[in-house]
This record gives structure tokens, C-alpha cells and sequence, in this order.
């Protein structure tokens, strides 16, 4: 995959793009990332990248004319029309507290194409002729406003290359996550006990069941004795009731969404009641 960032602050990438999983996918050649200064498209010699609003108003707003120059020195890219209907596998994002909102099934949807723009906002947003006929959506990654879209990009850029095979050394991990509704081509709905524990708990819409690891008593804390048993049956069930039990706990909206199981219905049930102690 191909992303390019525009943004009037490009060191602030310095650090995203160099740990851990997004480094390793550069280095591979899984995700080609460029930064690119919107500053370096701007012709007077103050480099102007805002101008006030139409109209009046509080504060600045990014102009049209880098932005639109910057994409177009870019090369390679899809009328916004194909990008639109999907004949082109790319997609030119504005960060935008007003966009569709960041979850895991944009960010699946996201990581199947070839090339991401990430365009990054400031001050009271980008002229929205960009959005009407430059780029082909909005994204937010939250109800709340941030002060530019650098960090929604690096949010972005983090969830969407995890997910492009490969990425991930253990590729298993990122089915079984919190939010992860699909199950992915060639997988059973349900594991049995015999698959073992490690495939029996994609979250199916859910939140992530607890983790533990060693030492199995820290400080007299010792970790749910169900998980030393080795007994593969009473671990998944285990992990489905603690999911489901967070779930209600923390996000009940989820459990709006997603297909409960008889199981599933009969381990809410022992969660609520007042013996549950989970
Ligand atoms: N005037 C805008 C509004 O009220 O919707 C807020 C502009 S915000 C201060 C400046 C820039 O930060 C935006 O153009 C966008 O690029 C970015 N931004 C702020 N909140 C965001 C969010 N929740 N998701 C994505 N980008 C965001």
C-alpha cells in the first residue's frame, strides 16, 4: 500500500512512522509512506498555507491552492469519480471531525486498497472544495475536536497498515481483537475445544477478553485459575463470559449490534446475576 500525508507540519511524523509495526511494514515494502509538506506548494514568500473565511468568522482557513497542487504532483491517481465507485482501489481522505466516523470495518475496508492520501486539516478546517472535488470522503476518528489532523492521520495510518497481511507477525492476533466482527474466508463460526484455546475467541463485534501472562502470582495477585487448568473448553468459555461481561460494562452499545449465540445469551445471564463476581 501506498500512503501519502499532506500536512503543514511534517516532522510530526518523525516518531509514528518509525516504531514498531509501521516501521517494519516500511521496511518490508508492505506500506511505502511519504510526508509532504503543504508549504512546498504555496508560491509567496511567506509560504501562505491560510487565509481568513468567507463570510467572516473566527479564525484561519487551509486554502485551496497547495492542497489541490500537492495531490496533483502526486501522479498515479484515479479520477475522484472511479475512487468513488470503487473501480480504483485508492481513496483520498480529509481529516475532519465532521467525516464518517474511524471504526474497525472502515479500517478493514480501508487496508484492502493500494494508495491512502491523508490530508491533514488546521486552524478551523481545509476550504471544502477539497472535500467536494478532490477528495472522495471525510474521516473522523472520534466525536471530539482535535487541534489538527496529524494525529488523526497517524491513527489511521497505525490501524489500517496492522491490518494489511503481513503486517502483523502473528496475522491471528488482529481476527481475535476487540471489535473484529467478520470472520475471515476459510474460518468456522465457532472453534471447537479441540483447535485449542488461541482460535476459539474472534470477538465476533465484541471487546477483547483479559489477557494475563507470567508470573501467575504477582504480589499475591494470581491470574483466573481457569487459565493454568489447560482445559481448552472451560478457557474459551471463560473468554466469551469475560468479553461479554467488559462489553456490558464498559460499551453495552455493542451488544445492540452483534449476533448473540444461545451461549452467548445464557453466559449474559450468568454475568448479571449477582453471583457472577467477574
Ligand atoms: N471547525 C472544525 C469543526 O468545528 O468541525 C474543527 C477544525 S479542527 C480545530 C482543525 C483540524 O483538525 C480539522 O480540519 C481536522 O483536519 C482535524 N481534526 C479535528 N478533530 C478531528 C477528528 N475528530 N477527526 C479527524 N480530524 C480532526
Amino acid at each position: 500500500m501506498r500512503v501519502d500525508i499532506l500536512t503543514i507540519f511534517p516532522d510530526f511524523f518523525r516518531g509514528p512512522l518509525d516504531y514498531g509495526i509501521i516501521r517494519r511494514a516500511r521496511e518490508t515494502g508492505l506500506a511505502e509512506v511519504s510526508i509532504h509538506d503543504l508549504r512546498n506548494f504555496t508560491k509567496d514568500k511567506h509560504r501562505t498555507v491560510d487565509d481568513r473565511p468567507f463570510g467572516g468568522g473566527e479564525g484561519m482557513v487551509l486554502k485551496p491552492e497547495p492542497i489541490f497542487e500537492c495531490l496533483e504532483s502526486l501522479g498515479g491517481l484515479a479520477p475522484r469519480a472511479e475512487r468513488i465507485n470503487g473501480s480504483a482501489k485508492q481513496s483520498v481522505i480529509v481529516l475532519s471531525p465532521q467525516g464518517a466516523r474511524l471504526d474497525q470495518a472502515l479500517a478493514a475496508e480501508l487496508s484492502t486498497l493500494e494508495r491512502i492520501v491523508l490530508i491533514c486539516g488546521r486552524y478551523e478546517g481545509v476550504d471544502d472544495r477539497v472535500s467536494e472535488h478532490l477528495a472522495d470522503r471525510e474521516v473522523s476518528i472520534g466525536d471530539y475536536v482535535l487541534s489538527g489532523g496529524e494525529l488523526g492521520a497517524a491513527v489511521i495510518l497505525d490501524t489500517v497498515v496492522r491490518l494489511i497481511p503481513g503486517a502483523v507477525g502473528n496475522e491471528a492476533s488482529t481476527r481475535q481483537e476487540s471489535f473484529t466482527e467478520q470472520l475471515f474466508a476459510g474460518e468456522g463460526a465457532r472453534a471447537t475445544p479441540e483447535s485449542g484455546p488461541s482460535s476459539t475467541c474472534v470477538s465476533g463485534g465484541l471487546l477483547d477478553y483479559p489477557h494475563y501472562t507470567r508470573p501467575a502470582d504477582f504480589r499475591g495477585m494470581a491470574v483466573p485459575e481457569v487459565l493454568v487448568n489447560g482445559n481448552h473448553e472451560d478457557i474459551r468459555r471463560w473468554r466469551r463470559k469475560t468479553a461479554l461481561a467488559k462489553t456490558l460494562r464498559n460499551r453495552p452499545d455493542l451488544l445492540e449490534r452483534v449476533t448473540l449465540t444461545d451461549e452467548d445469551r445464557e453466559l449474559l445471564d450468568e454475568v448479571r446475576s449477582p453471583q457472577a463476581g467477574i
